[in-house]
């Protein structure tokens, strides 16, 4: 178990500078990755500041600038970022494939140096995998219903199955989304990942109120199921519902608040 992520902040000039978390599991001389906190952007009231997403209501020249931000403070090439409308779903992308309109999909693969992908998330699990030895990596976006579908796993595939990734090489990095401290659901969902993972302990947790769901634990115990080893899943992120000061979160502030991403690319 890695963790918890680390935090680099770029941009020392400014006020308040871009804050990226990394995740150590990811070799970062190989791979240009991170999530950006909600530092350092120009959106305001509850998108202040780094909204990098354009579905909610922010202006598009604000989305634009923050991701020009992340780019510019993570070292990747804004022009070459690819970004997909998600549908909770497990519809995976290879970059450079084709495909047919609308582009919906919720895990994005890619072989290709210079080009960055990313996953939107408040609350959800932007989830990042990288093979250093085939030189591919992935960006999903897995709320419960693509995590409990399978959208990691689905991406994993797809590494393996286009790429000839062995998932022993795999890491798998969950990035800020809502920890099992915050993720009470109803009866149907607890009964979802119960009936997924029936052999799972702490994905269903007895909460104070209703059950609560821990995604990053199903989120690993997926993803080793499907061969990725133990020491390779990274699961400890901070949870995004209880620190306001540094993450937007669906359940906390709706639609008024903003959106995080995960991305990650082969360096050039
Ligand atoms: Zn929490």
């Amino acid at each position: 178990m890695a963790g918890p992520l680390t935090a680099a902040c770029y941009s020392p000039r400014v006020a308040d500078p871009v804050e990226i978390l990394t995740s150590a599991l990811i070799p970062a001389a190989r791979f240009c990755h991170g999530w950006p906190t909600r530092a350092g952007g120009v959106s305001t009231e509850g998108r202040a500041s780094l909204n990098v997403g354009g579905r909610w209501g922010d202006d598009p020249a604000n989305v634009a600038e923050n991701r020009r931000r992340v780019a510019i403070a993570a070292g990747f090439d804004a022009a070459q970022l690819v970004v997909t409308r998600h549908v909770h779903g497990i519809g995976i992308q290879v970059v450079g494939d084709p495909f047919a309109e609308p582009a919906e999909f919720d895990g994005l693969v890619c072989d290709r140096p210079g080009v960055t992908v990313a996953a939107f998330a408040a609350d959800c699990l932007p989830v990042l995998l990288a093979d250093p030895e085939r030189g591919v990596c992935a960006a999903v976006h897995a709320g419960w219903r693509g995590t409990v579908a399978g959208a990691v796993t689905e991406a994993l595939a797809a590494m393996v199955q286009r790429f000839g990734s062995l998932a022993a090489d795999v890491r798998v990095a969950i990035g800020p989304s809502i920890g099992p401290c915050c993720f009470e659901v109803g009866p149907e969902v607890a009964e979802a990942f119960s009936r997924a993972l029936p052999d799972t302990p702490g994905v269903v947790v007895a909460g104070p109120r209703k059950e609560h769901v821990d995604l990053r634990a199903a989120t690993r115990a997926l993803v080793e199921r499907a061969g990725v080893q133990p020491e390779h899943v990274d699961d400890r992120p901070p949870c995004t519902r209880c620190d306001s000061a540094r993450f937007f979160s669906y359940r906390r502030d709706g639609l008024a608040g903003g959106v995080h991403m995960g991305f990650i690319g082969l360096r050039a």
